[in-house]
């Protein structure tokens, strides 16, 4: 090969390697989609609920009604409207080959709202999922798409933004698109944990998990006191960051450990999926989150943890600790802007004897990750398919007062197993109005989706913690707001009504005038339905509303009530 030749390949190898380590975002492509200054309630990439958060959340000044615009042109390729979750969501395609998404909108512009309303009264529901074609609902780039709102359960008024790839519908990081936050402040460390990482290995004489005490030094460094540990280790944090203008704790970009000034851990959060989402729970430490709801980000990779976010790790971010060496660990914490925090961790390698040694669970449920485990507890049987737990254990398992005490919910688990309970103890009318309850951790009960067999109901669950079968006798309860038997309401814009239901929850509901089904929205934090009078045109003057609502347990009511309206 000639030299020429040779330079010619390196450099090529060279690129290659740059343009897969560093993707190239455009950065004047898309324009802001609000009218008022970027400030953020939430980045991406945030540790969420089993999830990292999939876009940006634009705060609105806590109220509702501001304009979103499309970030460019393209066209109306989803519209999604739900009681949760994003709420009423528009998702826009462009032609460079991204998607832009939008949610918790209140309503959308004149054409999009007279599109899906026809769509909603076809399927005859409010919730709808449609995907319009690429020429029915097109857009340019700062148009009004829609406004800003607060739908999809119990969030506060604010804009959420993503910007996805369009083909592989990953989510990125949309700060890599030139939109400007400022942001002069550092990214905050609350906790920091050590975690020995092997039977005999140990940190300050714990095998267990640990908080380390640290301090602030003069020049802002954060200083941890020195520790004592041997065998493998790793650390994690509890970090976040706020942005210039608003108090909100949100999520960091970037998170590095050194270990003696080398790189050995890195993640970023430029990009993820969706099906890896859920392993947040294997970057956590899942068990003091469910403990004591706090987040630790580990700064080693655990076993089953196949996460894209990694960059740069050496022996997964564990630290291997020699007796009689000395090492210096850094954690370096950085927002999008590149503040930067950084803590540090003089240890000592030193071996001795262990005093607080892990629990012992021997006596509980075993569990093989790998095999399909099933357990039979009087009434109940437990079935965790093969690969339902990331690592093998132990659970503890107990019927105490009817309940089912599946563990505790401090496991995480990558799949749904089944939790099926005998029901042949109970009459045919007795099982009408019985369900399957979950303990919230607030030890609420709450319904789970009940599937009914004929000697047996079960469920199927992502989380552990306690079930019970619990009946429901109680019909839901619905009350007209906007007029009284008989009254005319010629001025009203709107007609409301409240419904609402103990213990099982409401399944469905159904509104009516004169035997025609109408569109009423469901606002959870109200318990309000709301038909909007200009969604239909009426020739007489008197109406009857019927209203029908079914909780979980098969509870039925129906209430009609007659109004007038002035013909127009
Ligand atoms: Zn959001």
């Amino acid at each position: 090969m000639s030299y020429k030749k040779k330079i010619a390949l390196i450099l090529f190898t060279l690129s290659m390697f740059y343009v897969k380590s560093q993707q190239n975002y455009p950065t004047e492509y898309f324009q802001k989609p609000l009218n008022i200054p970027l400030i953020l309630a939430g980045t991406f990439g945030e540790l969420r609920t089993n999830h990292f958060h999939a876009g940006l959340d634009f705060k609105t000044q806590q109220k509702e009604g501001f304009d979103v615009m499309a970030a460019a042109e393209g066209y109306v390729s989803r519209i999604k409207i739900s009681h949760w979750g994003y709420g009423k969501a528009i998702y826009i395609t462009h032609p460079n080959g991204y998607t832009t998404v939008y949610g918790h909108l209140k309503k959308f512009n004149k054409a999009i709202e007279a599109y899906i309303k026809a769509k909603q009264y076809q399927k005859e529901s409010f919730e709808i999922q449609v995907f319009p074609k690429s020429h029915e609902l097109l857009v340019k780039k700062g148009e009004i798409i829609a406004v800003s709102g607060a739908t999809g359960g119990y969030v506060g008024p604010h804009l959420h933004f993503e910007i996805r790839d369009t083909k592989t519908e990953k989510p990125i990081n949309p700060l890599l698109f030139g939109f400007k936050i400022k942001d002069n402040r550092s990214p905050q460390i609350n906790v920091l944990m050590g975690y020995p990482l092997q039977d005999d290995a140990q940190i300050n004489q714990y095998n267990v998990p640990l908080k380390l005490h640290y301090k602030k030094m003069p020049n802002g460094v954060l200083l941890a006191d020195k520790i004592k540990a041997s065998g493998r280790i790793g650390f994690g944090i509890n970090t976040f960051d706020r942005q210039d203008g608003a108090w909100n704790k949100n999520g960091i970009y970037n998170l590095k450990m050194l270990v003696n000034d080398a790189l050995v851990y890195e993640h970023e959060v430029e990009s993820f999926s969706f099906a890896e989402s859920r392993q947040l729970n294997l970057l956590i430490d899942y068990e003091r989150y469910k403990d004591i709801d706090q987040r630790v980000q580990r700064c080693f990779i655990v076993p089953k943890n196949n996460l894209s976010i990694y960059k740069n790790c050496i022996n997964r971010g564990e630290i291997h600790i020699e007796d009689g060496l000395t090492y210096t660990v850094k954690l370096i914490t950085s927002d999008f802007s590149g503040n930067k925090t950084t803590l540090q961790i003089p240890i000592e390698g030193k071996k001795q004897d262990i005093v607080v040694p892990k629990k012992d669970n021997s006596t509980n449920y075993p569990i093989i990750a790998a095999g399909f485990n099933k357990f039979i507890l009087d009434d109940v049987t437990v079935a965790f398919p093969k690969n339902t737990f990331y690592k093998d254990t132990y659970l503890d398992l107990k019927i105490m007062d009817s309940i089912a005490h599946i563990h505790t919910p401090n496991i995480p688990l990558h799949k749904q197993y089944t939790l099926t309970f005998d029901v042949t103890n109970f009459s045919p009318q007795e099982r009408e109005h019985l369900f399957i309850a979950k303990y919230s951790s607030k030890n609420e009960p709450f319904y789970v989706k009940t599937v009914k067999k004929e000697h047996t109901f079960y469920t199927t669950s992502k989380d552990l913690g306690k079930y019970q079968l619990l009946t429901d006798e109680i019909k839901p309860t619905i009350q007209f707001l906007s007029f009284k038997e008989n009254q005319w309401i010629s001025t009203k814009q709107a007609l409301k009504v409240k419904i609402s239901d103990k213990l099982s929850g409401l399944k469905k509901y159904r509104g009516e005038i004169n035997g025609k089904w109408i569109l009423m929205e469901y606002n959870p934090k109200t318990k309000t339905l709301t038909f909007d009078f200009n969604d239909k045109k009426f020739t007489a003057a008197k109406h009857e509303l019927k209203i029908v609502v079914v909780d979980n347990a098969g509870n039925t009511t129906v209430k009609t009530g007659v109004f007038y309206r002035k013909v127009i």
